[in-house]
């Protein structure tokens, strides 16, 4: 049960300050440092990129980015629902998207950033 390499009770240094911090602890108690790469699987799968593919999200965006369609592609329904009225929030929203979608930070409805070319 308390194996001391379960992934409740071990611990690893912090990234940021070298503190043993849990190794499924999010961010560092000490320093407030996010933690990534080698944490549990579970956490590792919630940081795995998205199955959806970048590109195919970008072009949709382009060109029907004011219907929504690409928030529609990776299952954002409510707010590509809220684009689609609002003609993708007059094109500020659409283009903010595609901004967060550039620099890798556009993130489908499991929070899963979209990276895959
Ligand atoms: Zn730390």
């Amino acid at each position: 049960m308390t194996s001391p390499h379960s992934p409740i009770t071990a611990t690893m240094p912090c990234r940021s300050c070298d503190m043993e911090i849990s190794a499924i602890a999010r961010e560092c108690p000490y320093c407030g440092a996010e933690q990534f790469d080698t944490r549990s699987s579970a956490l590792a799968m919630r940081d795995m990129p998205s199955d959806k593919r970048a590109l195919t999200t970008g072009l949709l965006c382009l060109f029907l980015g004011v219907f929504g369609a690409h928030r529609f592609y990776v299952g954002k329904y409510v707010t590509g629902f809220l684009q689609l009225v609002t003609l993708g929030g007059l094109g500020i929203w659409m283009l903010v998207d595609l901004i967060m979608l550039i620099t890798g930070q556009f993130k489908d409805k499991e929070g899963r950033p979209i990276t895959e070319i």
